[in-house]
């Protein structure tokens, strides 16, 4: 895909807007573009450097995406609001020629990449919600201040925050961002540099990409190794990413919206959408933090489609869908029966929530319980019914505390003085 419209080939060193962004390492990439972590010159700050394709469809997408990262800026001035923030954007003239370019905040692994770390074990309850904390107050941000749906909630879009302040990172010494071009790209070959000044330069190089990646790379690789492994330390601040296929509530532009397993009910059967869609993939991922695997993981199967499959699993899990919602869509007739029944499944095994994260994934009867309830609230089949982010985060388990934290002990103690 690097040809004409398409990706733009980065080397390390590239030096990007007239100089004032050097590339340092890829971050990641997407269908769209490529995501390089950059050294901002004028505030000597990494950033991330997300460089689309060429192409007049993804300069759209591009432009699209700024709009949305704009509003999301101007709106939260302290940068508090649990959202990537766009500091810059421009455009790159390259040989596949002319790529939008958008400025971001550098931020840390995705919550697919923590998960996946922890060996799809699941996180530990104080975690989920410390992350979960995060995301509804993003939700609520683009929600209730902007009126904007973000369309395609799940772990790989949200990003953990780096912690570490690269100003006062202890392997700092010998830490200097990238400058330069490679050799060979520079000041055309050989004459100005010898030959030995060039090789420590090429060292040097190495090591600061080496340095880069061990600070990028925060969580690390998925291993097969059997320790145990801590995230203790880790800090579970994060914030929402990849506004690619946000949208305003008031103007829509897709009726298909989200990625297959985190998409809500309406959205397969076509019965119209709000900002709850987000709510309903919000419940999912918070699923998946706790116990690793996907909540629905739909398949098509001998006689029905993924849709009808996706619609079953939901229903086995939550409950019949009330036949009035059954039945109320532009797609529902594919699937439903006018009884409310799906056409194809015909035999449900129903199981509880709470049933599944005891039974299957081990959980203490009363953290799977409260866990369960709270989920189980959120993913309401009426679109309406669903809490708002708000009202997530007046939850009684995003307020529960525990034995180990300190204030608890507090209160507990306070409690106890006051009875006694
Ligand atoms: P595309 O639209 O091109 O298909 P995408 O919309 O999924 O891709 P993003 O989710 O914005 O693109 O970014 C792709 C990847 O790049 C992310 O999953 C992440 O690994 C990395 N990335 C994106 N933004 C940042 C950031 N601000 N800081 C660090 N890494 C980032
Ligand atoms: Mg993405
Ligand atoms: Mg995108």
């Amino acid at each position: 895909a690097y040809r004409k419209g398409g990706y733009h080939a980065v080397r390390i060193g590239d030096p990007f807007s007239g100089g004032r962004y050097i590339a340092q390492r890829k971050l990641g990439w997407g269908q769209f573009s490529t995501v390089w972590l950059a050294y901002d010159t004028l505030t000597s700050n990494y950033v991330a450097l997300k460089i689309q394709k060429s192409a007049q469809q993804f300069a759209q997408a591009a432009l699209h995406e700024i709009e949305f990262l704009s509003a999301a800026a101007d709106g939260d001035v302290d940068n508090s609001k649990c959202v990537v923030r766009l500091i810059d954007h421009f455009k790159h003239i390259g040989p596949n020629g002319q790529h939008l370019c958008m400025v971001l905040e550098f931020l840390g692994d995705s919550l697919l990449r923590l998960i996946r770390y922890n060996r799809y074990k699941g996180l530990k309850m104080n975690k989920v919600r410390e992350i979960c904390r995060c995301i509804l107050t993003g939700l609520d941000y683009l929600h209730c201040e902007l009126g904007m749906i973000h369309s395609d909630l799940k772990p790989e879009n949200i990003l953990l925050c780096s912690t570490i302040d690269p100003a006062k990172d202890p392997v700092r010494s010998g830490l200097t961002p990238i400058l330069e071009k490679p050799e060979g790209n520079a000041n055309g070959g050989g004459s100005t540099m010898n030959l030995i000044e060039k090789k420590l330069k090429r060292r040097a190089k190495r090591a600061v990409a080496k340095i880069s990646e061990r600070r990028v790379s925060m969580v690390g690789e998925e291993t097969s190794s059997k320790t145990e492994r801590s995230l203790d330390g880790i800090d579970m601040r994060c914030k929402v990413v990849d506004f690619g296929n946000a949208c305003w509530a008031d103007k829509q532009f897709a009726e298909e919206i989200q990625t297959r397993q985190y998409r809500a009910p309406e959205v397969i059967l076509k019965s119209g959408y709000s900002f709850s869609v987000d709510m309903w993939s919000f419940g999912c991922t918070a699923f998946e933090l706790v116990t690793g695997d996907m909540l629905f993981a739909p398949k098509e199967g001998d006689g029905y489609g993924e849709d009808e499959d996706h619609l079953a699993l939901m229903m086995e899990l939550l409950g019949k869908m009330p036949r009035k919602i059954a039945i109320g869509g532009a797609r529902s007739k594919d699937y439903f029966d006018r009884h409310g029944d799906l056409k194809r499944i015909r035999r449900l095994k129903y199981w509880s929530l709470d049933r599944l994260l005891i039974d299957k994934y081990k959980l203490p009867e009363t953290e799977a319980k409260e866990f369960a309830e709270f989920v189980t609230s959120i993913l309401e089949f009426a679109p309406e019914k669903r809490p708002t982010a708000q009202q997530c985060l007046e939850h009684p388990w995003m307020n529960v505390k525990t034995e180990n934290d300190a204030d608890n002990v507090d209160a507990q103690m306070n409690n106890l003085q006051i009875k006694g």
